[in-house]
């Protein structure tokens, strides 16, 4: 029996096959198949079905169904998961409904069959079924007959339902594994095309450096991975996206309008841009993006080329199905364009470096060159050279000159027209040219409209222009052009941004260097002028007029500043006085103000530095001030400096300059050093005219000392000579009627007369060396000398005496006068002898730069120091008359001869040795 109809099988034995056959089940249909089959004949059921939750548990699919007849409409429909339903409420209730008699659950569900169309079966159960507590769905039994659920078999269905829902969320989660292994394939199976596409494509390019022969492979690359597609490669000039490679199988009208330009706000290429990122559009709006030809393509895709930070290019593709792109076609778009891109940007660096090279040897060769120029325009023709040599351009440099600018320095190649228009100047308003300066840098025109500006039409094409300031001020204008109106590359920028920078730096220097050089010459000339006024009042030592000193001190003032003039007032009462005028006051009211002499008190120029003793410096002069203001309009600054005279305020020197002076430490410096100088200089002046009015005041009392002892000696003579006569007389004829005291009596008066005349000719003598000198001539002194010695024989023998001489020299002299000093002289030498000892004298000469001086010398008696002076004063002697008879002018007619010619006389000497008398006299 076993063998033919096997025993049913038990509902554990059920559980334990379902849960064999769920270990192979690997789909939920799968799973199905295996729950339904046992459940159905475990329990007897006629048919079965299960219905899914979907993720959200808003909705019931019916999966799958068994045991109902083809075609046949059943309860058990999709819907939403809803109360009302036995399927949503099982779940809700989290338990299983059912349905044991016929009507049950037609009376649960009233209006389920008009719902559904269908027929209830006669008993149902149905089983909710829970993963991880979340509502899977149900598993539905219908039965024919009516059935009652035993407790065991209620436990069978619960626990079938659980291993479902166990084996449902296994298979489940194995298909999710298997779709994103698959998924994961496809996408490595893309990336692998892309990358072969990219590969594809650098091979392509390999060292290609040509930016549009790198746009072409890319195309070509894209069109033979995606047979279908078209490919554009467009740049941005100018707000337009300009297309510059496209494949062949774009229609010629879209390429008519691509190659015109694409606005660059169209709305997809702006999208793009905004991203950064490829923008692939499904629905292609050909006309809202400004290609209305391009409405037979479906699908664009636009891809932004970001290079070097700047998105300057795009890469596009399009198809003419309206559908959605690939994930392979986006893979493979995105390949190339990044393989575009990196190329690009390699390509983009290279370039970039290579300027930055030239740049920089640009540079390196400019920075050379100009540490030797010594101009502007010899700089600025070294920015050309420089310019030229690196790039294709004409280059100019032009300055501001009375409201125009005009061309200095020009590129040989510049048209002839150009440079001639240049040369005439260009209104400094012209709006190109103004553009560097109001922003402060250098300015790219990439279309130069010269029909804005009075340039001219010469000057069309694109222009660069780089601005030279000076004290914030237009200055100069570097330039440099093409005829061709196109965009400057970045090469060219940089180029020229360097050699301009460099230029500035130059400028910078020459003009540091000027102002160095500047402040030296004015140094030095400052210095010079100071040297020479210190210099010309010592020369000036002689000169007397205080006022001489006042004008070389106003000379040198005004050599020293702006032009301006210069006065110096002294008071004079209440008045002040200009004593001394330097350069025009440029205003005849204003000149007879300053003659009529202004008023003490109220002129403060004057007045306070007289007052305070302070110089006072006017940067801005306070007009109206000192005189009417209307006198005064054309004086800008003034500077008054009291002069001092031993410590007294005796003048004010002003400076006036007709232009406004910020007066410089360096001015004032200058100012007070030349006032202080004029001080000195007056002091010296003040000193030397004392000195002249005292040696008048000698000249005077000397000249008449001397007429005194002219006319006394002469007016005396007589009477003395009376007197000797008769007291001859008196001693011959009455001699003998005196007695001896008369006789002796006598002696005295003859004896007194006797040396009265001798002072009274000794005294005619000493006036007769200043009135009766004869013109100087050459004299030989040694025959003088030998004439004196001659005429002093006598009293040469008779002292066993010696009288020698040098060779002696021919000098300029009155050749009596001569005679008689060295006849004073050696007669003293032989008469003031020492006693016992025969005297020695020896006369000799010495040239002294152009005088020679004489010594007479003795073996005498020696003068003791303190007389020294004193010999030399008339009437003054050292010994009595009866010792050694004299009258003490002697020394004194020497010395005036002497002086007479211009020399000095005196004495050195040791007393009881000897004395030696030197004199000086002038070389013949
Ligand atoms: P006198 O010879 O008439 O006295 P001098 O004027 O010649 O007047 O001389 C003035 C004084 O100088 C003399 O009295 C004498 O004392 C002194 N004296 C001049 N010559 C000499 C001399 N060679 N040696 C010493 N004393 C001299």
């Amino acid at each position: 029996m076993s063998s033919s109809s096997p025993a049913p099988l038990s509902l554990s034995e059920h559980l334990q096959q379902v849960t064999e056959h769920l270990a192979a089940a690997r789909t939920p249909r799968d799973v199905f198949g295996v729950v339904l089959t046992p459940a159905l004949e475990a329990l007897n059921a006629v048919a079965g079905a299960v219905l899914l939750a979907n993720e959200a548990a808003t909705t019931l699919e019916l999966i799958v169904t068994q045991g109902y007849e083809e075609g046949a409409q059943t309860l058990w429909q999709d819907g939403p998961l809803t109360g009302n339903v036995p399927a949503g409420d099982a779940l809700n209730r989290r338990e299983g409904l059912f349905f044991e008699a016929q009507g049950d659950l037609v009376r649960a569900y009233p209006e389920l069959e008009a719902r559904t169309g269908a027929v209830a079966a006669v008993a149902t159960a149905v089983l909710p079924m829970f993963l991880d507590d979340r509502p899977l769905g149900t598993i539905i039994l219908d039965f024919r007959e009516p059935h009652h659920f035993t407790a065991e078999e209620v436990r069978f269905l619960r626990t079938l339902a659980a291993q479902c829902a166990l084996a449902l969320g296994r298979a489940r989660l194995g298909q999710t594994l298997e779709a994103r292994v698959a998924a994961r394939t496809a996408e490595l199976e893309e990336q692998r095309a892309a990358l072969d596409a990219f590969v594809t494509y650098k091979e392509a390019v390999g060292g290609e450096s040509d930016v549009l022969t790198l746009a072409r492979q890319a195309i070509g690359v894209v069109r033979t991975t995606l047979a279908h597609v078209s490919a554009v490669y467009y740049e941005l000039d100018g707000g337009y996206w300009m297309a510059r490679v496209w494949s062949d199988d774009l229609p010629p009208e879209v390429v008519a309008q691509i190659t015109a330009g694409v606005p660059q706000d169209a709305p997809n290429f702006a999208e793009a841009i905004g991203l950064g990122a490829p923008l692939f559009v499904n629905g292609w709006d050909a006309l809202a993006n400004g290609v209305p030809s391009s409405s037979s393509y479906g699908a664009v895709a636009l891809l932004p080329l970001v290079i070097r930070g700047e998105t300057r290019s795009l890469f596009s593709v399009g198809t003419r199905e309206a559908r959605a792109w690939s994930e392979r076609e986006r893979a493979l778009t995105r390949a190339v364009a990044r393989g575009l891109g990196v190329t690009l940007e390699r390509t983009e660096h290279l370039r970039a470096l290579d300027e930055e090279r030239a740049a920089l040897s640009a540079f390196a060769r400019f920075t050379e060159q100009s540490t030797q120029a010594s101009d502007e325009l010899t700089l600025a023709g070294l920015a050309r050279d420089v310019l030229q040599a690196t790039l294709d351009v004409q280059v100019g440099y032009l300055e501001l000159e009375d409201g125009r600018w005009v061309g200095r320095v020009f590129s040989e190649a510049t048209p002839g027209d150009v440079t001639d228009q240049a040369r005439a100047g260009v209104p400094a308003g012209s709006p190109t040219f103004s553009r560097p300066f109001e922003e402060r840098g250098v300015v790219f025109v990439d279309g130069w409209d010269a029909s804005g500006e009075e340039a001219g039409s010469g000057m069309s094409g694109a222009a660069a222009l780089y601005p030279y300031t000076e004290d914030g001020q237009p200055r100069a204008l570097l330039t440099m052009g093409t005829p061709k109106a196109r965009g400057w590359t970045e090469r060219e920028r940089t180029v020229f941004r360097a050699v301009g920078h460099s230029l500035a730096l130059a400028f910078e220097r020459l003009g540091q260097t000027r102002r160095v050089e500047h402040q030296r010459s004015e140094l030095e000339a400052r210095t010079r002028a100071l040297e020479g006024f210190a210099e010309l009042t010592r020369d000036l030592m002689v000169e007397d007029d205080p006022y001489a000193f006042v004008r070389r001190a106003q000379e040198v003032v005004l050599s020293l500043l702006p032009p301006g003039y210069a006065l110096y007032y002294e008071r004079d009462g209440d008045r002040w006085r200009n004593r001394v005028q330097t350069g025009q006051v440029g205003h005849e009211e204003l000149q007879a103000f300053i003659n009529a002499g202004p008023l003490t008190g109220v002129t403060p120029s004057v007045d306070t530095p007289w007052t305070t003793g302070e110089p006072l410096y006017q940067n801005a002069y306070a007009r109206g001030s000192d005189t009417p203001p209307q006198m005064v309009q054309h004086v800008g600054a003034a500077a008054s400096l009291p002069v001092f005279r031993r410590g007294e305020v005796v003048g004010v020197l002003i400076a006036v300059l007709f232009g406004a002076r910020p007066w410089t430490p360096t001015d004032r410096v200058v100012l007070e050093t030349v006032v202080r100088s004029l001080g000195q200089a007056l002091e010296r002046a003040e000193g030397l005219a004392h000195l002249a009015q005292r040696t008048e005041e000698l000249r005077r009392s000397n000249a008449e000392l001397e007429q005194f002892a002219y006319i006394a000696s002469h007016d005396l003579q007589a009477p003395i000579r009376a007197v000797n006569s008769f007291s001859e007389i008196l001693a011959t004829r009455y001699g003998a009627q005196l007695d001896g005291r008369g006789v002796r009596y006598l002696g005295f008066i003859r004896e007194s007369g006797q040396h009265m005349k001798q002072l009274v000719d000794d005294l005619l003598t000493f006036s007769r060396v200043a009135t009766e000198q004869r013109p100087p001539s050459p004299a030989d002194s040694g025959a003088v000398v030998d004439q004196v010695r001659r005429r002093l024989m006598p009293e040469v023998e008779a002292l066993g005496a010696s009288v020698t001489r040098d060779e002696l020299p021919t000098v300029r002299v009155d050749r009596q006068q001569l005679d008689q000093l060295l006849q004073n002289l050696i007669g003293n030498a032989l008469k003031y002898h020492r006693l016992g000892v025969p005297p020695r004298v020896q006369v000799a000469a010495e040239l002294e730069g152009d005088v020679w001086r004489f010594t007479v010398a003795d073996n005498g008696l020696g003068i003791e120091p303190q007389y020294f002076e004193k010999i030399f004063v008339i009437f003054q002697r050292l010994h009595g008359q009866g010792a050694y008879p004299g009258t003490g002018i002697g020394l004194a007619v020497c010395k005036k001869i002497v002086e007479r010619h211009g020399g000095q006389l005196w004495v050195e000497s040791t007393p009881g040795e000897g004395s030696t008398f030197l004199f000086t006299l002038p070389a013949g």
